[in-house]
């Protein structure tokens, strides 16, 4: 993970910064401590100058040098005076004083770099000019004011720069956390505490890099838990992401330091195994997964049974790319899901060209939905005591302008991947409902119609609605709309589903468990499900009447005594039909009575009643 440097001047020029600042305030500090310092020590000469030129003014007009002499000498007390020279009326040199020490007048050097300040006063007396009086100074005591300011001054400086650095240094150090923290978000999932998504793909590409400079190989998993969406929409999202918590634990644990988990975003994480010796330990790495995922976990005091789905890609065997190997290992967990789930799916090449069709019919059925191309065919179905067409079947068909008829069993699929099948289910349901009353009023039947529902269509919460609103547009009443479902969709949660298909039930519409016998068949749900009918697969009806009686009478009888009619679907001869008749097989269906076709067709059929039975 790169780390971002910190902005702003590096820390040796902000040191510099401060020094010149100091640097100009106290030259001109100095400058003025300099300039006050002198005018106040000319200031002293000046009003000691006055004193003595008032002074010396009687003892020099009655030429007392002695008297003279000794006024000066009352100078001594001012430290930084040097001398006093009094000259009379001619200039002449009346008395003078000079500190001991210093030399004459004439002869002393300028003390100090400050030169000396010097003050000449006339000596006056009544107006009349006597002579004049002549104080200099040493300037050593500006300096020494000056140098003691300079040490002052240096000390108030260094401690502001010692604040001020501390300051810097304790911003920087929040400045530091801040970011840590940003980063620490950037790149964890807060959930699991996991890296989360981009965190992944660095690493990734980082473990790439390494592995393409020293040639080793490196493993990816993409982990999906297959039920999580169950546990999530009835169980709650804080249920849901103890569980993901939980998950992502379990394969830190089991990976440790050997590799990399993270979460790859929703119920998906990822395992990235560098430095993989072959891919059978990719592999084995893979089952383990799944092993510890299948350990039931206690989820807020339940508990759950994950099972999950393991797509796998390796480095640089399929791809040499972080991308790449992604959507690879992406294309490898969409065919372990297409399996069956709990499952591991392995990379193929063959799995791209799927998923790359699949995404391009991902693109096209959307446009199909807003513009041509996709129909409803009916199925006719017929009672098999009368042999009178009782109702149809209503099925999907893609006419692809490319492509030509796609099956609803590759296309479906795809519409529940990406929730398209909400929109897609309505449209069926409202135009299945229509066309019902349509064929009713052309036939002059009460005929009845079969709507095929998926998983996902059943979980949408306004299901019931849409169910209602179709059936009030048409006009269709209830009790002539079947809904099929199948037993996987309802055992996926069973309370919710009993309670779900009570409210279809309200709403007088008929239910239909559809495939039977393919999934669980679990006859002991079967009490609990408020449903009409069951439809026997196909799968049970083909071996017929050869073999499978024994199964295809059970499951009559069975349903008959739970009070459930029983429609057998894919009955392609006569023989099968005759078995299911003698059977007790309420309704019949399939390819010798009549295949899927158009509204159009279907109509056509029905003006020739004798073609009822035969295609
Ligand atoms: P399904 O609900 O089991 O539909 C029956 C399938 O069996 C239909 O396939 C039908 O054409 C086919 N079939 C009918 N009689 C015979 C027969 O005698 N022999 C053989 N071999 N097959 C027969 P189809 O139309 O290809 O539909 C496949 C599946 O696609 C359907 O299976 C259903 O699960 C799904 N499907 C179709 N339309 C819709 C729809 O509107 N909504 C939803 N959710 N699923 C749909
Ligand atoms: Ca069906
Ligand atoms: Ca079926």
């Amino acid at each position: 993970m790169k780390r971002r440097q910190p902005h702003g001047i590096p820390r040796a020029g902000q040191l510099m910064a401060g020094l010149a600042a100091v640097a100009v305030a106290g030259g001109i500090l100095l400058s003025y401590q300099l300039v006050a310092l002198r005018k106040a020590l000319e200031a002293d000469v000046r009003v000691h100058a006055s004193v003595m030129a008032e002074n010396i003014a009687a003892p020099l007009m009655f030429k007392d040098a002695e008297a003279a002499r000794e006024i000066l000498r009352s100078l001594h007390p001012a430290p930084f005076l040097v001398d006093a020279v009094v000259h009379d009326g001619e200039g002449r040199e009346f008395a003078a004083f000079h500190r001991a020490g210093t030399q004459q007048p004439a002869l002393a050097p300028a003390s100090g770099w400050l030169g000396r300040v010097s003050i000449k006063l006339p000596v006056r007396h009544n107006g009349q000019d006597l002579g004049q009086v002549t104080l200099r100074a040493d300037t050593r005591a500006v300096e020494r004011g000056l140098g003691n300011y300079i040490v002052l001054l240096g000390l108030a400086s260094l401690g502001a720069l010692l604040t001020s650095a501390v300051l810097t240094r304790r911003g920087r150090v929040r400045v530091a956390r801040a970011e840590q923290e940003l980063a620490w978000l950037a790149y964890t999932d807060p959930v699991t505490g996991l890296p989360n998504r981009r965190a992944c793909q660095e690493r990734l590409a980082e473990a790439l890099d390494e592995a393409g400079q020293d040639g080793g190989q490196v493993g990816l998993l993409l982990i999906d838990l297959d039920n999580f969406k169950v546990v999530n929409d009835t169980a709650g999202h804080a249920v849901g992401d103890e569980l993901l918590r939980q998950a992502g634990e379990r394969l830190h644990g089991l990976l440790g330091e050997t590799g990399l988990v993270g979460r790859f975003g929703g119920d998906e994480f990822l395992v990235i195994a560098p430095m993989l010796d072959s891919p059978a330990r990719l592999r084995r790495i893979a089952e383990s997964v799944l092993e510890e995922l299948r350990r039931p976990m206690q989820l807020s005091g339940m508990e759950a049974i994950i099972t999950a789905s393991v797509g796998s890609a390796i480095a640089p065997l399929d791809a040499v790319d972080a991308e790449e190997l992604i959507s690879f290992a992406d294309s490898a967990l969409y065919h372990a899901k297409g399996q069956g789930r709990d499952r591991i799916g392995e990379f193929r090449l063959q799995m791209m060209q799927t998923a790359q069709r699949r995404a391009r019919l991902e693109r096209e059925l959307r446009r199909a939905i807003e513009g041509e191309g996709l129909d409803l065919f009916y199925q006719p179905q017929f009672d098999c005591a009368s042999g009178e067409m009782v109702g149809a079947e209503a099925l999907l068909r893609w006419q692809h302008p490319v492509d030509g008829f796609i099956a609803p069993d590759e296309f479906i699929p795809i519409a529940e991947d990406c929730g398209l099948i909400v929109r897609l289910g309505a449209w069926v349901l409202e135009r299945a409902c229509a066309d019902a009353v349509a064929l009713s009023a052309a036939t002059g039947k009460a005929l009845s119609m079969a709507v095929n529902v998926s998983a996902r269509q059943f979980r949408e919460k306004d299901f019931a609605a849409i169910v209602e609103a179709a059936l009030a547009k048409s006009g269709l009443p209830a009790g002539r709309l079947e809904l099929e479902l199948t037993e996987s969709m309802l055992m996926a949660d069973v309370d919710s589903a009993v309670q779900f298909m009570h409210g279809l039930r309200r709403l007088g519409v008929r239910l239909s468990i559809d495939d039977f016998g393919t999934g669980y068949s679990s006859l002991a749900y079967l009490q609990r499900f408020p449903i009409n009918q069951l439809k026997i697969d196909r799968s049970f009806v083909r071996p017929l009447p050869a073999a499978g009686q024994v199964l295809a009478s059970a499951v009559i009888t069975l349903a008959h005594q739970f009070g459930l009619d029983v429609v057998a679907e894919g009955v392609e001869d006569e023989a099968q039909l005759a078995w299911l008749r003698d059977a007790g097989c309420n309704l019949v269906q399939g390819y010798l009575l009549g295949r899927p076709m158009s509204l159009f067709k279907l109509l056509q059929l029905q003006q020739q009643p004798q073609a009822d039975l035969q295609h």
